[in-house]
């Protein structure tokens, strides 16, 4: 195995991404059957550490059938389009809200160049490139579909985007869940325990649909999720009255601060700290300040915007 990546159960590897910072944002490889999927596909530079992995696995970018962003957020889908030309055989499973930016990424990049920056965005990100619209699956909600003997199916979940969706697979009984289940960064667990919340990103950020999408999982009795950021949770369901708490109270302290006297920004991090503390978390200021800042920025950001568009 690689440094990078994590062989799972179930024949699911976990791979870190790159993007950023190592721990930040994982894809997923499902094998069965010598036929692969890559679940999420980070960033350009993510394309050299699937072939690695799979070159582990005796396999090549031929063996891939399947490449499904679980949404078309560029930590998830920026790398979508050159894996697609690399894995020849492969087509794209993705939300139908979502099809029409792997088409056609004009808009995809422009939003990207507006927040990074040109230069910011090739250093992250790296190039975005365009996807066959005749390579493409709209994948409904229920989309079912084989990767070699083994089913997987799609759930629309909005939430945290109306296109995303998360990804069921009948064998380990777990969701990929892109970032629907949450972000849980391993530096944040305490005694074998994750500490979760909801990122409330810009634009589509919707406290009824991302509540009513979570039951909706949850009725399907999963006994894992694979979350993007980052890695295997066990017993999801530990967690999940905190996750829908929180989406609500984040959505409180927006409502309490929607006022231009008001900074939201630091009433956040206020209140994220405080549910670190609860936690357990001993990591000082600092250390929280590299795990989290980029996170709670964001955060802010969509609670912002949601606050204009109600
Ligand atoms: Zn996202």
């Amino acid at each position: 195995m690689k440094t990078y990546s994590k062989l799972l159960d179930h024949n699911i590897i976990q791979i870190d991404t790159g993007y950023l910072r190592p721990g930040l944002a994982a894809c997923y490889l499902i094998i069965d059957n010598n036929r692969a999927a890559v679940i999420d596909t980070g960033v350009e530079q993510t394309c050299d550490r699937v072939q690695a992995v799979l070159a582990d696995q005796g396999l090549t970018f031929n063996n891939v059938d399947f490449i499904i962003p679980t949404h078309v957020h560029l930590d998830h889908a920026g790398g979508a389009g050159k894996l697609m030309q690399l894995c020849r055989n492969a087509q794209l499973v993705i939300h139908p809200f979502g099809s029409r930016h792997m088409i056609d990424p004009a808009r995809l990049i422009a939003g990207a160049e507006a927040v990074y920056g040109k230069q910011g965005l090739r250093d992250s990100v790296g190039e975005i490139i365009p996807v066959d619209e005749n390579r493409v699956i709209e994948a409904d909600d229920m989309y079912r579909f084989r990767l070699g003997e083994r089913e997987l199916l799609v759930l629309d979940t909005p939430g945290h985007a109306r296109h995303h969706f998360c990804v069921w697979d009948e064998q380990s009984r777990g969701f990929f869940t892109g970032d629907t289940f949450g972000i849980a960064y391993p530096e944040l667990d305490c005694d074998g325990h994750s500490f979760i919340f909801p990122p409330t990103t810009p634009v589509q950020f919707d406290p009824p649909a991302w509540h009513a999408s979570i039951d909706r999982m949850m009725a399907w009795h999963p006994e894992r999720m694979y979350l993007t950021h980052f890695g295997q949770l066990d017993e999801p369901v530990i967690y999940l009255n905190t996750l829908h708490r929180m989406i609500d109270d984040l959505a409180a302290l927006a409502l309490e601060h929607d006022a231009p006297e008001l900074v939201l920004a630091p009433a956040v991090k206020q209140y994220i700290y405080q549910e670190l503390k609860k936690h357990g978390c001993q990591l000082d200021n600092d250390r929280l300040a590299e795990v989290l800042d980029l996170d709670l920025d964001i955060i802010v950001q969509g609670l912002e915007v949601w606050l204009e568009r109600r």
